[in-house]
């Protein structure tokens, strides 16, 4: 008997929707180059454009502020990029914030930035990760360029207050960057509300096509391409048009606008469901994150005396998919950054799981956890000569 997947890592990524693989499908006949003046290359264009148009209206900014890349990792060391050529211009602003809870392709950019020389300061967070207003009040001065901090984090899921640091940020003339990745199609996203000036998403976490993303930029905002070439995207990203997966993250944002609240409050009482069934049938367990900021599809958990690997293979076993920390960081058996800058306890951030919830998760996938997992952890705790 094939075995049931009860899919539950989402945040590292997610399956394509139906109506995206039939888009990219169908959008191969599109093979004209969209930089072609004749009728194939113009309808790649439309396609492309019709695309572009999708992505500003769901995340509310004008279509021409839309650029192309290969994904969020590539959107955010373009925005790293354009300051450093700043700084490297003399601009009296020398000076970049950002958190210690970004993602990877954030944190190491600052830190091959910082071994190069540039002044970057890391604030810290609170014990559900979220920034604390009044430490990163005075980390501001008139010497920032640029302030960088997530909409959402992809491991512990706390949502940071993105409109109260842009208006912090910009009383000081800072320019703010903010990796959207993680909030796209779970909370709402608007570059107007928030008031940011440049912003990251990728297909992959919204149900699109891997290998393909967006850096939004405000119009005004600087700007210098991190890959030089042809004269796509007004210049602002070489390299021939990836027309299928653009079209593909077209639907996949329509999909994301379309079913925005109802999404989130299916995850939401998913994640509540999961939570409490946690509780109530294990003992010692603590939430991580913060429960009133928090990515509706994300539950991280930690489970004292068992270890998050030995926990995620277990499961495994049991068809049930989840993940320890960030997929970009597993790989080795480092505690998780983002809960040891949390102020969360070596052996606690050890034994996290993450469950992130998507559009195809159900109530009886719940059910499943909550009977597979209390054995798991049981026995682990019984291995476990602490
Ligand atoms: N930022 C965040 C918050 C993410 O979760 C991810 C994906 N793990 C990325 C950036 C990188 O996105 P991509 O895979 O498109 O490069």
């Amino acid at each position: 008997m094939e075995q049931h997947i009860i899919y539950l890592d989402n945040n590292a990524t997610t399956p394509m929707h139906e109506d995206v693989i039939e888009a990219v499908h169908e959008a191969h006949i599109l093979y004209g180059n969209a930089s072609s003046m004749h009728g194939l290359g113009r309808a790649s264009a439309q396609a492309i454009e019709q695309s572009r148009q999708a992505i500003a209206s769901l995340i509310d900014c004008s279509a021409k502020e839309v650029v192309f890349t290969s994904g969020a990792s590539e959107a955010n060391n373009t925005v790293f990029s354009i300051i450093r050529e700043q700084i490297d211009l003399g601009s009296k602003r020398n000076r970049i914030i950002t958190t210690t809870i970004e993602h990877p392709s954030i944190i190491e950019t600052v830190k091959y930035l910082k071994s190069r020389g540039y002044k970057i300061d890391e604030c810290p967070v609170d014990s559900t990760g979220r920034v604390d207003l009044a430490t990163f009040k005075r980390l501001l001065g008139e010497d920032v360029a640029l302030v960088s901090v997530m909409t959402g984090n992809n491991e512990i899921g706390t949502i940071q207050p993105i409109e109260e640091i842009t208006e912090l940020s910009h009383a000081v003339g800072a320019l703010v960057h903010t990796d959207a990745t993680q909030a796209i199609g779970k909370i709402e996203v608007s570059m107007r509300k928030m008031g940011v000036d440049y912003l990251s998403l990728s297909g992959h976490k919204f149900y699109g096509p891997k290998g393909i993303g967006v850096l939004a930029v405000k119009t005004k905002a600087p700007f210098t391409p991190l890959v030089h070439g042809g004269h796509q995207e007004g210049g602002r990203r070489a390299g021939t048009y990836n027309t299928a997966s653009i079209v593909g993250i077209g639907v996949a944002a329509k999909l994301a606008k379309a079913d925005l609240q109802a999404e989130h409050d299916r995850l939401w009482s998913l994640r509540e469901m999961l939570r409490k069934g946690i509780e109530e049938r294990i003992p010692n367990v603590v939430v991580n994150g913060n429960q009133q900021h928090c990515l509706p599809g994300t539950l991280d958990v930690s489970f004292p005396h068992a270890e998050g690997e030995s926990i995620l293979l277990y499961l495994d076993m049991e068809g049930i998919m989840v993940s320890t920390g960030s997929a970009c960081a597993s790989g080795s058996l480092e505690p998780s950054y983002v809960l040891l800058a949390s102020g969360v306890d070596i052996e606690l951030a050890h034994g996290s799981i993450r469950f992130s919830f998507g559009r195809y998760n159900t109530a009886d996938d719940v059910a499943y956890v909550l009977e597979k997992l209390p054995p798991i952890i049981k026995r682990l705790r019984e291995m476990s000569t602490r």
